[in-house]
């Protein structure tokens, strides 16, 4: 039988007749449901806004007057400077604060100014005369290079902003309507998402991405519900009041003011403190599965169940930190940054995982050659070929907030391939006295070396999401595709359960931290292989524990056999689903 993934969106559907709880009031219009994967789990309901795209340029008309035109032109950048102004004394973050900055004196840059009036004499229309000026001072940036080129970036998203003003179209980016709303997008890079609020931004919802994209991965560490490659997305109007459920994948459009407050309410029954239970994860008869933390930053902590409910971090993704950044992040900011994570988990557990740069997650400090191919170029572990100094000052870092921080502090290297990358590793980690060093799975050759890499170093951790897209040669990105990146393919299970084989006969633990973790009914197949740790985002962690407490460690092997020898996913899921109920 052919294997079948879940449906990627594009289904627009009408809601039955009746019950009409859902509808809008007045309107007599149904609510629509459209329809994409669920990746992050929750409900969430609230008005939709849209992050709205670079302006497209008209053709240019005939010349207007030009006294008009320049000072549209003198208009638009002057409010693009102030909002950005206003922007750089709102945030809390440092970096981002340096970034308004500089765009907000680009943007009321004299000169800048005079190029686009100048553009404007020359015949040019306020919009294309921004355009134009833009891409002149651009070119200059470029022609500069280095430090200077990186800030062509910045420059393009004034010229966006200035754009838009003159077009009356909506500004782009993340959308600030003033009030909570559901982020709605095409596509979200890890940029955009680095900054997210989770007090202001309810759920997302993207028309593109898949189970394992980065949005994926920030909506659970935000603990905020999420449905990507949902092709209708494209369609919810700006405005429009919507739940999303962020398990089911379906997004309600057009709902009452009165569904979306009986939503609200649940989820805030949901979030009360100590919902979810505490204490070690175990099975029903008591075997240990420990229950830890995927994070980007001490935030995560704060704003998720967090650190009472778990037994530590089992992924600290410290290159979240430094995202979007010009400069390499100096020891000290380091220090802090690792410093207020491992502070806040006295006595427990701290897994940092050193930078992993490139592919999807640019660092543009790193100043690395251009790739034809960066999935599988100068990735992960690997930038230490090209940039040793910034892998020994971030375990120089590591190691001085773990002196003294109480919190025990593991460090693992990401996408090591080798046994030899593995030693190198370990060796320049323990030089600096870090006592617990592992290194991630997340390649082919890696699982199939368990045993070799256990020999070098103290812990395994497999990242499914990575070694799913590597095992399947499918970009994990991508929706369409998301069949093949289903953590239940049986081929993933198998290369999980070499992993586990390995640590059992070295007496040395391995965890799972990529997204299968998170998955309650997998948790109970990957306890059931050996597996000894589950890293997820806190808003997973009540679910994966309550499975596991409900079964035996030997359902959770029966579970582990029948799911290795189903055809597929799907009919893995199935199998062990029926088994639970
Ligand atoms: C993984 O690949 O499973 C993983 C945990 O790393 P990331 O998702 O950050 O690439
Ligand atoms: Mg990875």
């Amino acid at each position: 039988m052919p294997e079948t993934g879940p449906a990627t969106g594009g289904e627009r559907t009408r809601e039955p007749e009746a019950p009409d709880a859902g509808r809008a009031s007045g309107s007599g219009a149904l609510p629509e449901t459209v329809r994409g994967l669920g990746v992050s789990p929750g409900r969430a309901a609230g008005p939709a806004h849209r992050m709205a795209g670079p302006p497209v340029l008209p053709p240019p008309g005939p010349p207007g007057d030009p006294a008009r035109e320049t000072a549209l032109v003198a208009r638009a950048l002057s409010e693009v400077a102030g909002h950005l102004e206003r922007r750089a004394a709102e945030t809390a973050r440092p970096d981002a604060r340096a970034i308004l900055e500089a765009q907000s004196l680009m943007a009321g840059d004299p000169a800048l100014l005079e190029s686009a009036k100048e553009a404007v004499r020359s015949g040019l229309p306020a919009a294309h005369a921004l355009d134009a000026a833009c891409g002149h001072h651009r070119d200059a940036l470029l022609a500069a290079g280095g430090y200077i080129a990186d800030r062509a970036g910045d420059l393009d998203d004034v010229r966006n902003r200035a754009v838009a003003a003159v077009l009356g179209l909506p500004v782009p980016g993340v959308p600030e309507p003033g009030h909570p709303f559901v982020l709605v997008a095409g596509d979200l890079a890890p940029a955009d998402t680095a900054g997210l609020d989770p007090a202001t931004v309810l759920a997302l919802v993207t028309e593109k991405g898949g189970p394992t994209s980065h949005t994926a991965i920030l909506a659970r560490a935000l603990g905020l519900p999420a449905v990507v490659a949902c092709r209708g997305a494209g369609d919810i109007a700006d405005g429009a009041l919507v739940v999303v459920d962020g398990e089911s994948g379906e997004v309600e459009v057009g709902v009452t003011e009165e569904a979306a407050e009986e939503v609200r309410r649940r989820a805030a029954a949901r979030h009360a403190p100590g919902a979810g239970g505490s204490g070690p994860g175990r099975t029903a008869d008591g075997h240990p599965v420990a229950l830890l933390l995927n994070i980007g930053s001490a935030r995560d902590l704060r704003a998720g169940a967090g650190p009472a409910e778990a037994e530590g971090v089992g992924l600290f993704r410290t290159e979240f930190l430094f995202l979007g950044r010009r400069d390499a992040p100096s020891f000290e900011e380091q220090v802090a940054a690792y410093t207020a994570v491992l502070a806040a988990m006295p006595g427990r557990r701290v897994v940092l995982r050193t930078l992993d740069a490139g592919s999807d997650k640019p660092l543009p400090f790193l100043r690395l050659p251009a790739e034809a191919n960066p999935a599988l170029g100068v990735r992960g572990v690997r930038t230490g070929r090209l940039r040793p100094d910034v892998l020994d000052t971030q375990l120089d870092a590591i190691a001085a907030a773990a002196g003294e921080s109480g919190a025990e502090a593991w460090v693992m290297a990401p996408m090591v391939g080798t046994a030899r990358e593995a030693a190198a590793f370990a060796r320049r980690a323990r030089d600096r006295g870090l006592r617990r060093v592992g290194v991630m799975v997340e390649v082919p050759a890696a699982a199939l070396h368990a045993r070799r890499l256990l020999a070098e170093v103290d812990f395994l951790s497999i990242g499914t999401n990575d070694l799913g897209q590597y095992a399947f040669a499918a970009d994990r990105q991508h929706g369409e595709l998301a069949d093949l990146l289903d953590p239940w393919q049986p081929a993933l299970l198998h290369l999980i359960a070499m992993c586990a084989r390995a640590g059992q006969e070295a007496g040395k633990p391995v965890g799972v931290c990529g997204e299968a973790a998170a998955d309650p009914l997998l948790a109970t197949v990957l306890a059931g292989l050996g597996i000894g740790g589950l890293s997820m985002a806190a808003a997973s962690l009540p679910g994966v524990r309550a499975e596991l407490a409900r079964r035996t460690l030997a359902e959770c092997q029966e579970n582990a056999r029948l799911a290795l020898a189903a055809e597929g996913p799907g009919e893995a899921r199935a199998i062990v689903a029926a088994r639970a109920r």
